[in-house]
Order: C-alpha cells, then sequence, then structure tokens
C-alpha cells in the first residue's frame, strides 16, 4: 500500500481534534461559559522556537488559544520592546491543555496525562529552542525543579535533546514583583540568537 507522509500542518491539525477531545482526566471536556476548557496551540509550524507555559485560563478558553490573556499581553509587550519581534514567529503551547476549576496550578496526574501532546509536538515540530515559562514547564520538559535557580540558563533537555531556555512564569503575580519582572526581561534577550 502506497504510505503518503502527512504535512507538519495536518499531524497538527490531527493532535488539535485529539486534543479538543481528550478526556483523560476530569478536567478535560469541561466547559466555562459553554466554551470547551481545551486549548491546544497557536498553531505556528513554521517557529524554529516553541514555548511552553502553565495551562489556560479563561480568556484563553474563550478564544481558544494560549497565552492571549492578561500574561500573554505582558508577553507580547516583551517580545516588541526587548526583542522587536511579534508572537507570530513562536510556536506556544501549554503543559496542561485544559483550564483547571479556579485557575489553580495543574495538579501531577493532570501533567502526566497532557505530556503526550508535548511529546508529539516536540517530534513533529523539532523546534531549535524550546523556553519554558514557570516551573509546572521547567519540571516538563527539563525534569529540573527550582525557576528560581535555573532562570536565564540554557540546558539540554535529557528527555527531547533540544536547548531549552527557562523563565519566570509572566503572570501579573510575578511581573509585579520588579526584581522578577528585571529578570524576566533579561532573560529573553538570550532569545535574540534563535528569532
Ligand atoms: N495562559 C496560558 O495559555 N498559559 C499560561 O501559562 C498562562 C496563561
Amino acid at each position: 500500500m502506497l504510505s503518503v507522509k502527512k504535512s507538519k500542518a495536518n499531524q497538527l491539525r490531527e493532535l488539535e481534534a485529539e486534543c479538543h477531545a481528550c478526556r483523560e482526566c476530569l478536567i478535560g471536556g469541561q466547559r466555562l461559559d459553554g466554551c470547551l476548557s481545551n486549548v491546544f496551540s497557536n498553531m505556528c509550524i513554521k517557529a524554529q522556537v516553541m514555548v511552553v507555559g502553565q495551562n489556560p485560563g479563561e480568556i484563553e478558553v474563550k478564544l481558544g488559544r494560549p497565552f492571549v490573556g492578561k500574561s500573554g499581553a505582558f508577553f507580547d509587550e516583551v517580545l516588541a520592546g526587548v526583542l522587536d519581534i511579534d508572537r507570530s514567529v513562536l510556536y506556544i503551547a501549554n503543559t496542561v491543555r485544559c483550564y483547571t476549576p479556579g485557575n489553580r496550578a495543574p495538579i501531577a496526574s493532570e501533567v502526566k496525562s497532557c505530556r503526550v501532546f508535548l511529546d508529539r509536538e516536540i517530534s513533529i515540530l523539532q523546534p531549535e529552542l524550546i523556553v519554558t515559562l514557570g516551573n509546572p514547564a521547567l519540571k516538563q520538559v527539563t525534569g529540573l525543579s527550582g525557576i528560581i535557580k535555573h532562570h536565564g540558563t540554557l540546558v539540554i533537555s535529557p528527555r527531547y535533546g533540544i536547548q531549552v531556555l527557562p523563565l519566570y512564569h509572566p503572570s501579573p503575580l510575578n511581573m509585579n514583583k520588579p526584581q522578577m519582572k528585571h529578570a524576566f526581561r533579561q532573560d529573553i534577550g538570550i532569545l535574540a540568537k534563535f528569532v
């Protein structure tokens, strides 16, 4: 039988459909004001850099895309101000793909059952660099704990064999702290070599 190689775009579209249909853990398939809480990625297939956040919030669920709320707005501002780029050159996804009740931090079982999406995205996209935002993403991609220690230092992910740049999460909670905000702006400058 003739085997037809699927394009990256088709592979990602299939994965997106699987993500939307995922009910592996209790938060999969929940609805928030009628909107499905499963949010996949921004689908930028040409990106060389993949960004991995924590999990979608209410605005992301309403709009069906990651990082389009307050954290995303700050992230956009820093991309423009420090690197003179916009998010269209980045592939953006999350550690956990669903909204968590009350926007609590994801629990270990949710992170574990969601790993399949990141594994498959990385194998489809083969990014040059993965940027992790916050502790859950750092842990999931590198196995390391402690963003305070690791932020701004490039490491190789043992699981994926790809360079990783750990950054603080750009949430208002973190970015209202001047030291963290300053570190975030400084660390993101390392991205200049990759975009
Ligand atoms: N929105 C996301 O999509 N991810 C986060 O980690 C935070 C907000």
